[in-house]
């Protein structure tokens, strides 16, 4: 386990702008939460450099960016709207509601127990919680309401009547969209299988679990790929999307040995292989992506409830097939925290200073430059340079404070690069870069700074 605790990366988070509590002035909403300046641009390319890696470098894959709102039939096609429920239970002494499958499964680790609390009945899990007196984790009382099954999908209406035909759902999933695209996007770029469609998009879900900061969330984006292949190749891509998903994760910087493939022994009955990616969280183990080969069921289904067919026609066999699918889906806001966990460090300094400093890879740092003048009368000869610079790249400029808190204060946000405006730079042109891993200093012509910065920047 790392020295890193949730408490002090959400202190950490708030202090420099990452993120806040959402409506904080309120005394927030439970599991939701706002990006700041910094965590913006951090989400921002994060997304970037994910796009780059599937979509744009990635052979035969096609973007969307469908609606958050669809049309019910979707999620009747989907099986969203009969079981994509989750089992809760009310505290009846504290009001207190939580999920009974989380309660069994915590108890059950405690106390070294060896249940599968997936393949649990309601009643099974109702005569587990009685017969080990599992206690409300608020108040410590056993005294639970039967178990109901609450719907994740978050409801809402459209048009100004409330009645039940106007009954819409925000999406609990982002994969419907790329699904009920199929066809389009075939046909408009004239795909031939294997293609993928990718989409990066926001997903809701009534969870009650509290999340973890950013982990688990009501609101959240998802980054997703759907791969869609004959059914005899399902199995080579899904191992090949497997090695691209960890590819990506240690290119961000991720070491090898945070990070575990973590494969399913048990299986939606669609499925036919399915496994997570795992990092190694402050809270620990943690899924941060999945990988699954879906069969055909989803365009399938969407067959059957649409009445469309959802069919590719093989030009060069003739044969007519709904394609298999492979899915990975990486959720944003969760690569993001991994990100931040995996880049926060607390370093001795020479002479007994600290620095906390965020080690982002460069390409998904919030700003790749911060451009310093040493002295008051400089600030002319720096504003020139950070003009010019933020044509190209996201840039800030410090004026105030001495050098090494100015040094500080990026490196706590993850600044890769301070540059620095001194006489010198009136004279010859050049600068200082600092770098903040090595904390070196090399001598640039202003010229050159950008060059030097793009390849600082690669992804
Ligand atoms: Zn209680």
């Amino acid at each position: 386990m790392k020295d890193l605790t949730m408490e002090k990366l959400v202190n950490h988070c708030k202090t420099v702008g990452f993120v806040y509590r959402g409506s904080d002035i309120y005394d927030g909403l439970a599991n939701t939460w706002d990006y700041g300046p910094v965590g913006v641009e951090l989400k921002n390319n994060i997304k970037k450099v994910w796009w780059k890696r599937f979509v744009q470098e990635n052979d035969n894959t096609f973007g969307v960016d469908a609606a958050i709102l669809m049309n019910p039939r979707v999620w009747e096609a989907s099986g969203h709207t009969t079981s994509f429920a989750d089992p809760k239970m009310d505290c009846k002494e504290c009001k207190r509601r939580e999920r009974a499958d989380n309660l069994i499964a915590d108890y059950a680790k405690k106390h070294k127990i060896d249940i599968v609390v997936d393949t649990m009945s309601n009643e099974e899990m109702e005569a587990f919680i009685a017969k080990h007196k599992v206690a409300c984790p608020t108040c410590g009382k056993c005294n639970w309401s039967s178990i109901r099954q609450f719907n994740l999908m978050f409801e809402t209406s459209r048009g100004v009547t409330d009645e039940s035909q106007n009954k819409i759902y925000l999406r609990p999933e982002t994969a419907q969209g790329e699904f009920v695209n199929f066809l389009n996007v075939q046909r408009t770029s004239r795909a031939k299988i294997p293609f993928g469609i990718a989409q990066i998009g926001k997903a809701f879900r009534n969870e009650i679990t509290p999340g973890n900061f950013i982990f688990r969330t009501i609101e959240f984006e998802q980054m997703e790929h759907q791969f869609f292949c004959k059914e005899e190749d399902s199995m080579k891509f899904y191992e090949e999307y497997k090695q691209k998903a960890l590819n990506f994760l240690l290119d961000l910087g991720f070491k090898k040995e945070e990070l575990r493939f973590h494969d399913h022994d048990k299986l939606a009955f669609y499925a036919a292989a399915a496994c997570d990616i795992e990092y190694l969280f402050p809270m620990g183990w943690s899924e941060v992506n999945g990988i699954h080969n879906r069969t055909n069921y989803d365009l399938s289904r969407h067959q059957e409830f649409s009445g469309k067919a959802m069919t590719y026609l093989d030009p060069t066999t003739n044969e007519k097939f709904v394609p298999y699918d492979i899915e990975y889906s990486i959720g944003c806001d969760r690569l993001l925290l991994a990100c931040l966990c995996n880049a926060y460090d607390e370093q001795k300094l020479d002479g007994g200073d600290t620095r906390i400093v965020m080690h982002f890879h460069p390409a998904i740092a919030p700003y790749k430059v911060a451009v310093l003048p040493l002295q008051k009368d400089l600030n002319d000869k720096a504003r020139e340079i950070y003009k010019s610079l933020q044509k190209q790249f996201m840039v800030t400029i410090d004026e105030a404070g001495s050098i090494g808190k100015r040094y500080r204060r990026q490196d706590q946000i993850g600044t890769p690069l301070c540059l620095t405006v001194d006489f010198d730079t009136l004279n010859d042109g050049t600068v200082t870069l600092r770098d903040r891993d090595t904390m070196e200093q090399v001598r640039v012509k202003t010229e050159d700074v950008a060059k030097y910065v793009q390849e600082k920047i690669a992804f």
